[in-house]
């Protein structure tokens, strides 16, 4: 046996093991799942826009007028004018001076956290000590990877835990710091404490980054995200979101002063040395920001949508409290009972993505239930009864899953970040 089916092996004895399931046609709410027709109930099109005709007709003029691709990298002969005004449309939709666009939210995760945390260190003749990074111990991968491209010495505090994170930036008051957070968690679907994070950054003095990804379109006033919905909309230092998830196309985005950009544009290797987007992702990601910006209802029908989704499990004995937003996980526990429940769900029409270790602490298996603003009541309600019925043909008893902080692994911080940034998140 080789090392690479050996390492498949493993991965199947341990539950583990991947496939990627073929979707046909595009991302609508109902889907043909390997043949199957599904609802569609894990995907990040929270809004429905990866498939609106408006957006569509976006990339396909786009494409057009400024062809396929940008050719070469933003600082090379990539920046066009297309950018440019997705740029200026997302400061202002985001409040802040300035943006500056990257390739995808794992990239702009990669190349934000890398200026940061290596300014001082990279900064001729500064003689100071590098940035310690404070981190959520449920931060996305990309955070992860970041700080670990970086070389950065990270801190890691329990989830969402401000007195940790206080004693943290206590114990090394002595550094320059940054607090990185995601603002909806993307496993969780629990919101960070942006309020106090930002209110401790400011008495420390250190930076903050807050991730976006699934608060951009889907939470707070107009879907500005949680940073806006907590009052802090040109506070916090980088706000980070991606136009893949309810922006319905491909990329991400940078949200901060003119300063922070040029540093970026200077520092950023992720966006340095990266091809620009291609223009038809960045015109469709305009179009589905002015779509938003006229249907700002579409907000509130995701979040009554998540509401009306998490009493009708109740019902059916989940366990659902602890979510907030359009994301919520059904914790199982184990992963091969979580394979099993989300197996059984499809084959009754209900497509929920079992999410597994690496992406989630080991023991907090789940079925990861992504809402969207287009999925109507009836859906909702039908969908619930068939994932109670699902977890118990498949031997789980809805509400007895382990709740994620009982089973949140323990250790020092830096085996931590090892364990929960093993691999990128599925979602
Ligand atoms: N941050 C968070 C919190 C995410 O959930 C994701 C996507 N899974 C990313 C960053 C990466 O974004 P992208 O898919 O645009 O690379």
């Amino acid at each position: 046996m080789s090392d690479i089916e050996a390492r498949l092996e493993d991965l199947r004895e341990t539950g583990l093991y991947r496939r990627m399931r073929h979707v046909s046609g595009p991302q609508g709410s109902r889907v043909v799942l390997d043949g199957r027709p599904v609802l569609l109930l894990c995907s990040n099109n929270y809004l429905g826009l990866a498939d609106h005709p408006r957006v569509r007709e976006a990339a396909a003029d786009a494409a057009m007028r400024w062809g396929a691709g940008a050719g070469a990298s933003r600082l090379v002969s990539g920046t066009m004018t297309v950018h440019r005004r997705l740029e200026e449309a997302l400061a202002a939709f985001k409040g802040t001076e300035s943006s500056v666009l990257f390739g995808s939210g794992y990239l702009a995760n990669l190349g934000v956290i890398g200026a940061l945390a290596r300014l001082s260190a990279d900064t001729a003749g500064s003689g100071g000590p590098p940035p310690v990074v404070f981190s959520d111990e449920l931060n996305h991968a990309s955070i992860i990877d970041g700080c670990r491209l970086a070389r950065a010495e990270t801190f890691v505090y329990d989830h969402c835990d401000v007195e940790h994170l206080a004693w943290g930036l206590r114990q090394h008051r002595d550094r320059p710091g940054l607090i990185v957070t995601d603002s909806v968690f993307s496993m969780d679907g629990d919101i960070a404490p942006l309020a106090e994070i930002a209110e401790l950054a400011q008495r420390h003095g250190v930076r903050t980054v807050v991730d976006e990804a699934h608060g951009t379109g889907c939470f707070g006033p107009g879907g500005r995200g949680a940073v806006a919905e907590a009052g802090l909309e040109g506070e916090i230092d980088v706000v980070i979101g991606t136009l893949g998830k309810a922006l319905g196309a491909y990329g991400a985005f940078a949200a901060c002063s003119a300063a922070m950009r040029d540093l970026l544009t200077n520092t950023a290797r992720s966006l340095i040395f990266s091809t620009a987007l291609p223009p038809p992702a960045v015109a469709a990601a305009l179009a589905a920001l002015e779509v938003l910006q006229e249907h700002p209802e579409m907000v509130d029908r995701l979040q009554a949508n998540a509401d009306a989704m998490r009493d009708e499990l109740a019902r059916e004995g989940f366990e659902v409290a602890g979510s907030s937003t359009q994301i919520i996980p059904l914790v199982v526990g184990d992963a091969e009972l979580a394979m099993k429940v989300s197996e059984q769900a499809i084959e009754a029409g209900v497509f929920a993505q079992a999410i597994r270790p690496p992406t989630v602490p080991a023991g907090t298996s789940r079925l990861r239930l992504a809402l969207m603003a287009t999925h109507t009541r009836e859906e909702l309600r039908a969908a619930a009864r068939t994932l109670g019925r699902a977890a118990l043909q498949a031997g789980f008893r809805p509400g007895a899953g382990v709740p994620v902080a009982a089973a949140a692994p323990a250790g020092h911080p830096d085996e931590r970040l090892a364990v929960a940034g093993e691999d990128a998140a599925a979602a």
